[in-house]
């Protein structure tokens, strides 16, 4: 190493040393003392490099990386974004955003004791389903319900109390995957059940349900093909003639549906979904479906159906694992109650209130942020675009609601929109669209806060080809 570069190294300063300077001093009251020495050392062993190459690097220059060090840290990783990529229940996005009750339901659970396994009237031990086990039963016309982790806990933990060591039957046009990693097969083999497949892709009868049973059934198990739909030359066998068969054999029928509304969709204009209470009157068992999709609530997996299939259920061990806290449980409850008035809904459940957003209102808003948008982008060709939401965590796959958007369009094209979508991603709240034919299309169904959008959009920096 040349002499120079040497001496270079030995002068960039100690640990101590920099804990003394007046800048960095400062910055022990905020971060502690143990958070601002692992930031000098990170930041003394990048500079180490420069330093070896001969570069002056001095006191001033190291207190202000290790200001930026520290604020990197500090920064939230799991950050608030707005989702206007079209697709409502985003699950690599959070999925369902809670109502304003339920936010104070669990906010309120986390400060406090509560009473989650204490019945306040006996002043015994209770259950911490009881808290929503009546509302539940209450919406759905359910016998009893219980309440897990999310819906892929649910299928599993009644795969593994029905039949583990026994037969699962499915047919070969519901074995589902959702996702990469839930896999009805996969699941099935965890749980201990030992898949049965029947029928074909596109055509299962009754008859193969008919003749699969036997000594060695655990259940039927009926799965809602909620992210894709098998078209043309198809039968299936409906839920009602399905329950029929398996209560001959006295074999009990799981319904998953995937999604579970509680309330007709068609009343938000959109195409109707089965309901659970649905599912629950056309003889189901049990009925499994998801908290944070079109539920509106946070991620949880219910159960719900028959009284000793409940019990059965709450006495596998595996509950314990799969059970949810307070937290959820406090925000599962409110947002179940916004459902005992379904004409308030749309306003008070932002599921609802997004998915049911008039074309119009969006448009509207579309114009508004015009103007705004053309100011803030240079070289970037700006318009209004009729586009199409979805609604995404695997319900109604194939429809579409008609929306609104901007289309943003950088003169250089390919690269220049990768950059631009960056830039918007790198936002203090990053903003999120989609990319398509060369433009980064802002849909605005779901952008909620108009004001904290405008304000945000002022710190953009996006200039073509820097
Ligand atoms: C989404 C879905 C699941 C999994 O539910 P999570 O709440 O995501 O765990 C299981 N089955 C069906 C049919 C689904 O659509």
């Amino acid at each position: 190493m040349a002499e120079a570069a040497l001496s270079a190294l030995r002068i960039l300063p100690s640990v101590d040393r920099l804990l003394r300077h007046p800048d960095i001093a400062v910055l022990a009251e905020e971060h502690g003392r143990a958070e601002v020495t692992l930031a000098i050392r990170n930041t003394l062993a990048t500079l180490r490099e420069e330093a070896r190459a001969g570069a002056d690097i001095g006191e001033a220059m190291i207190a202000a990386s290790v200001l930026s060090c520290l604020a990197m840290r500090a920064g939230t990783r799991l950050k608030p974004l707005f989702n206007l990529t079209g697709t409502v229940l985003h699950t690599n996005l959070g999925r369902a955003i809670l109502a304003e009750e339920a936010v104070e339901a669990a906010a309120a659970a986390m400060r406090q004791a509560v009473s989650l396994e204490f019945d306040l009237d006996s002043g015994k031990r209770g259950e911490r389903d009881d808290h929503v086990r009546a509302l539940v039963c209450e919406l759905t016309g359910a016998e009893d319900a219980t309440l897990v982790n999310n819906n892929a806990a649910a299928v599993l933990i009644v795969l593994n109390t029905l039949s583990q060591n026994k037969e699962a039957i499915v047919s070969r046009g519901e074995l589902i995957e959702i996702g990469g990693a839930f896999r009805m097969p996969e699941i099935m083999a965890r749980a201990g059940a030992r898949l049965r497949e029947i029928g074909t892709t596109n055509r299962t009868h009754a008859r193969d349900y008919a003749n699969a049973l036997g000594p060695e059934t655990g259940l039927i198990l009926k799965v809602h093909t909620s992210n894709y739909r098998v078209e043309g030359f198809t039968a299936e066998v409906g839920a009602r003639e399905l329950a029929a068969i398996a209560q001959r054999q006295n074999v009990p029928l799981v319904n998953d549906l995937g999604s579970g509304t509680l309330i007709d969709l068609s009343r938000f204009g959109l195409r109707k979904e089965p309901t659970v209470r649905e599912a629950v009157e056309e003889g189901a068992d049990l009925v499994t479906f998801s908290g944070d999709k079109l539920l509106g609530g946070p991620q949880a997996g219910f159960i719900v159906g028959r009284k000793d299939l409940i019990a059965a259920i709450n006495r596998n061990p595996m509950k314990r694992a799969l059970r949810v806290d307070k937290v959820r449980l406090a925000a599962c409850e409110a947002t179940l109650k916004l459902y005992r008035d379904p004409d308030r809904l749309a306003e008070r459940l932002p599921t609802m209130r997004f998915l049911s957003r008039p074309a119009e209102e969006i448009r509207q808003q579309a114009e508004r942020l015009l103007g705004i948008m053309m100011d803030t982008l240079e070289d970037v060709a700006v318009e209004i675009v009729s586009c199409r939401s979805q609604i995404g965590s695997g319900a109604l796959p194939l429809d579409t609601i008609p929306s609104f958007g901007l289309s943003l369009k950088p003169k250089g094209g390919g690269r220049a929109v990768e950059e631009l979508s960056a830039a918007f991603r790198s936002l203090s709240q990053p903003v999120i669209g989609r990319v398509a034919e060369g433009a980064l299309i802002f849909d605005l169904r779901c952008l909620d806060n108009e004001a904290l959008f405008r304000q945000n959009l002022s710190s953009l920096r996006f200039r073509e080809g820097r």
